[in-house]
């Protein structure tokens, strides 16, 4: 039979990925993280992390991945930054296939792609993405300087996000298609008490409008009828996530109706020797460190599965 070249490939190098790495270098497994970015995820474009335990007075997102990617380096974690064309998840050695023809194979994979921001899909949202409708309120904040802008959704990033929005324009009004926020009660009490901060509630974005510079106003919808418009230049849609899961896509893995990958409390898949782990696995709560933790278990898992296949001991490494 053909040797893996790994025990284990980790594929996504965010705080599941890198914890994953972390745990399978210190026990000395022969690992490879395969990260087609920069290693992080989207915790690279939070302002700010508040609950993560040990760091008392806070740090900011890039800070806290900078820290538990170090942590794994200390273990001596091998790294790949390669984007990946392709997966073989069947049989007992998987492989990865790299969009430069490389093949990587390993016995386990720990999925750790995460997702990325939903979208609104309304007209203009697309013609003026980078100039004026945004995903990521770190990223473009700067850009919004005593400008009024617009903050759509009503969860936890919304909220966080409109509250640091506030640190740059001078009115920030979020738009809820409800009457209540989703948001963890601190965010709101802060939201709530903040000047700068205006709420419609019961109110859809249907268009984004404005001209060759730029965006200069929403077209809203009440839910109960009639339409008016905002004016602002900036509008950051902050409406929840949907999973990386496009290299998952040819393989018959479980996945619920959102294209989540569907684990048991182990991490394990619906595919023998596959594991995931992070934002790309469906549940309820996505905090950092559930990622972290989950990220643990799904290589303890991986270990054990390992030691369960009494055929696949020797392993030949190629790099
Ligand atoms: P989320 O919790 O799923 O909230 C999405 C929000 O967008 C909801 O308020 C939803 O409205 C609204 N929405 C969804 N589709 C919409 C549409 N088409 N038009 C208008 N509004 C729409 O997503 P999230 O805030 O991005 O958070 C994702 C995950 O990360 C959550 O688990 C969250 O707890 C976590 N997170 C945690 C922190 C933290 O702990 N500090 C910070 C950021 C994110 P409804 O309420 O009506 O459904």
């Amino acid at each position: 039979m053909q040797q893996a070249q790994y025990q284990l490939i980790i594929v996504g190098g965010g705080p599941a990925g890198l914890t994953a790495g972390l745990y399978a270098a210190r026990g000395r497994l022969e690992v490879l993280l395969v990260e087609r970015g920069t290693t992080g995820g989207q915790v690279l474009v939070t302002d700010w992390v508040d609950n993560y335990p040990g760091f008392i007075e806070g740090l900011s997102g890039f800070d806290l991945v900078d820290k538990i990617a170090a942590h794994a380096d200390r273990f001596g974690l091998t790294k790949k930054y390669a984007a990946i064309a392709s997966l073989d998840l069947t049989g007992e050695v998987k492989s990865v296939t790299l969009e430069n023809g490389e093949v990587l194979t390993a016995s386990t994979i720990i999925l750790c792609t995460g997702a990325r921001p939903r979208k609104l899909d309304i007209p203009g949202e697309y013609e003026f993405t980078g100039r004026g409708v945004s995903y990521c309120a770190t990223c473009d904040g700067p850009f919004y300087r005593n400008q009024e802008i617009a903050v759509v959704g009503g969860g936890n990033s919304a909220i966080q996000d409109a509250l640091h929005l506030t640190k740059f324009a001078s009115k920030v009004t979020v738009i809820h298609r409800r009457d209540q926020l989703r948001a963890t009660k601190i965010l709101q009490e802060k939201a709530f008490s903040n000047q700068k901060i205006d709420f419609l509630w019961n109110t859809q974005v249907l268009e984004v409008r404005g001209d060759k510079s730029g965006v200069d106003s929403l077209l809203l919808g009440r839910q109960h009828g009639g339409e008016s418009v905002l004016k602002v230049t900036g509008l950051f849609v902050l409406i929840g996530i949907a999973p990386n899961n496009e290299l998952l896509l040819a393989h018959p893995m479980q996945t619920d109706e959102g294209g989540f990958v569907v684990t048991d409390e182990e991490m394990t898949t619906s595919i023998p020797g596959v594991f995931a782990a992070g934002d790309i696995r469906s549940k309820r709560s996505r905090q950092i460190i559930n990622a972290a933790g989950e990220g643990a278990v799904a290589e303890l898992s991986a270990e054990r599965y390992l030691g369960s296949q009494v055929t696949d001991t020797s392993h030949n490494r190629s790099e």
